[in-house]
C-alpha cells in the first residue's frame, strides 16, 4: 500500500518506521523542519510501564482540587479554558470512576510493556546510541508520602513488575550524588525501568526508517482530511503559494495536538485536550553531583534525569492556558526540586543562558489510552492521544497499528483501544 504518514513526532517515526518494514511504500508529512519538533521534544523520556496509568483515577479530583491551593502544585489549571477543555474535563471526572479506571490502567498497561520489548529489540538490532539509563528510583519525602504510595505498590504487585522498597541509606547507595542534606523516608526502586532521550531515539529511527525506503518530506503542512475523498491529500510546502494534491491508498493520522483537527472534517470528534508540562535541560556542571539515571519526587511529580552529559528536570500538567506562555512558578517548582536533591549537578550559570526551558502539550484524551487502529473512515487509521506516556508507548502502538493496517492479529489484545471506545 501507498500509506501517507501526517505527523513525524515519536509516534509517526516509530509507525512509519513499522509500516516500512511490513512493505508499504511510506511518505511522512511533517510541518516543522525535523522530527521530534514538538511534544516529542523534551520529555522526561521516562519508560516505567508499571507506572504508564491513566490520569482518570479514583480519588484524583480531589486531588486536582486540593493542588489548586497549592504554590508548588503538580497539577494546574490554566486561563483561558476553552469550551472544548470544560468539555473534556466533564468526560475525564466520569473516567475517574473504579471500573473504568481499572479497565484503560489495564489496556495501557499491557500497552506499555509490550512497547518497551518492541523498543529494546529495535535498539539492539540497530545498534541505536541514544542516551539512556537504566533504573527508577521514585523518592518519598516523608512517611505522608509513603503511606499514599502504597496503594500504588500492590498494583505493582498485581503486575508482577519487581520493585523494592528502601529506606535512604540504600537510596543513597543508588544514587549517590543525593544531596546529604536531604532528609527523606525512603523510596521505590524499580531496576527494570529506564530512561532515554526521545528526540534523539527519534533522529536515529527516522534514519532507520529512510534506509528501507521511508520518503520523509519535511516543511510540509497537509490540511484537514476531505470528507469525500480522504486519502487524497492537499499538501502545502512551506513558502508555496498553492497546495499540492497527492494521492495514497491509506492515511494515518499521528500527528499529536492537529490530529483532531484534521480528523474533524470527516465527522469523527476526538476529544484530546493539551495538558502542559514543562522540562529544563542542563549541561552536568559535576558528574558526581548529578544522578545516574531516573528519579521521581513523588510529592512535586517531577522527574530528575540523566541524558548523557545532561541533566533535565520536567514535570507540571496544566490544563489551559496557551502553548507559547511558560507559567514563571512551574519552572521555578523545577528549579526548586533540583536544587533540593541534586544541587549543583546542573550548570545553571546564574544567568540560565545555558539553560533550555521547555513547555511541551501532551495530546491526552479524557479516559487515558490512546486510540489506535482504522479510524471508521475507509483508508483512514490513527495513532494518537498518547498524553503523557507517547514516548513509553510508541513502539508497541506503532507495531499494533502497522499489524491492523497489514490485516494481521496484534500480539496483544487491542480491544478498548479503537475508536469505538469514543462511543461506549
Ligand atoms: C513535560 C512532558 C513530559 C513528558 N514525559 C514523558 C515521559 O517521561 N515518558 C513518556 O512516555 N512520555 C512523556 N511525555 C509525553 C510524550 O512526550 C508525548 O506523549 C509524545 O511526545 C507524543 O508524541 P506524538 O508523536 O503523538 O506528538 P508530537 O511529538 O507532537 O508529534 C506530532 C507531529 O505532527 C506534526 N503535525 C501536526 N499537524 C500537522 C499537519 N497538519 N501537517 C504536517 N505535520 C503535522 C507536528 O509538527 C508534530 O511534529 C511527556 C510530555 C511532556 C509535555
Amino acid at each position: 500500500m501507498r500509506v501517507a504518514v501526517i505527523g513525524a513526532g515519536i509516534i509517526g517515526v516509530t509507525t512509519a518506521f513499522e509500516l516500512a518494514v511490513d512493505g508499504h511504500e511510506v511518505t511522512v508529512f511533517e510541518r516543522r523542519a525535523a522530527v521530534a519538533e514538538e511534544t516529542s521534544f523534551a520529555n522526561a523520556g521516562l519508560i516505567a510501564p508499571g507506572y504508564v496509568t491513566p490520569w482518570a483515577a479514583p480519588g484524583m479530583p480531589a486531588k486536582v482540587a486540593r493542588y489548586l491551593l497549592s504554590k508548588h502544585a503538580p497539577v494546574r489549571i490554566g486561563f483561558p479554558l476553552s469550551r472544548a477543555d470544560i468539555a473534556w474535563m466533564r468526560q475525564w471526572y466520569r473516567a475517574c470512576e473504579l471500573p473504568a479506571y481499572a479497565a484503560n490502567r489495564s489496556r495501557m498497561q499491557a500497552l506499555a510493556f509490550y512497547s518497551r520489548t518492541r523498543m529494546r529489540d529495535i535498539s539492539e538490532h540497530f545498534q541505536l546510541q541514544y542516551d539512556r539509563s537504566i533504573g527508577y528510583l521514585v523518592l518519598l519525602r516523608g512517611e505522608k508520602d509513603r503511606k499514599l504510595a502504597e496503594p500504588g505498590l500492590q498494583l505493582l504487585r498485581d503486575s508482577g513488575v519487581p520493585f523494592k522498597e528502601i529506606g535512604q541509606e540504600e537510596a543513597r547507595a543508588i544514587e549517590p550524588a543525593i544531596n546529604a542534606d536531604t532528609q527523606f523516608a525512603g523510596a521505590i526502586h524499580l531496576p527494570e525501568d529506564e530512561v532515554g532521550n526521545c528526540r534523539q531515539f527519534a533522529l536515529l529511527l527516522k534514519n532507520e526508517a529512510q534506509a528501507i525506503g521511508v520518503n520523509f518530506e519535511f516543511n510540509t503542512a497537509v490540511e484537514p482530511l476531505n470528507s469525500v475523498s480522504p486519502c487524497l491529500l492537499q499538501v502545502w510546502l512551506l513558502g508555496a503559494d498553492a497546495p499540492t494534491q497527492r494521492q495514497f491508498d491509506a492515511v494515518l493520522v499521528c500527528s499529536g495536538m492537529d490530529s483532531a483537527t484534521l480528523l474533524r472534517p470527516l465527522g469523527l470528534e476526538i476529544p484530546l485536550a493539551a495538558v502542559y508540562g514543562y522540562s529544563i535541560s542542563a549541561a552536568i556542571r559535576e558528574p558526581l553531583n548529578a544522578p545516574r539515571s531516573a528519579v521521581m519526587d513523588e510529592r512535586f511529580k517531577v522527574a530528575i534525569t540523566r541524558l548523557g552529559q545532561r541533566v533535565r528536570v520536567s514535570g507540571s500538567a496544566e490544563i489551559g492556558g496557551l502553548p507559547e506562555k511558560k507559567r514563571p512558578s512551574s519552572l521555578q517548582t523545577l528549579y526548586k526540586v533540583l536544587h533540593d536533591w541534586f544541587p549543583g549537578a546542573a550548570a545553571l550559570a546564574g544567568t540560565r543562558s545555558g539553560v533550555q526551558e521547555w513547555k511541551g502539550a501532551r495530546p491526552m484524551l479524557p479516559d487515558g489510552p490512546p486510540l489506535l487502529g482504522a479510524s471508521g473512515v475507509p483508508g483512514v487509521w490513527i495513532n494518537l492521544g498518547h498524553g503523557s506516556s507517547g514516548w513509553a508507548l510508541s513502539c508497541g502502538s506503532a507495531r499494533v497499528v502497522a499489524d491492523l493496517m497489514s490485516g494481521r492479529t496484534p500480539e496483544i489484545d487491542v480491544q478498548g483501544l479503537g475508536v469505538e471506545r469514543l462511543q461506549g
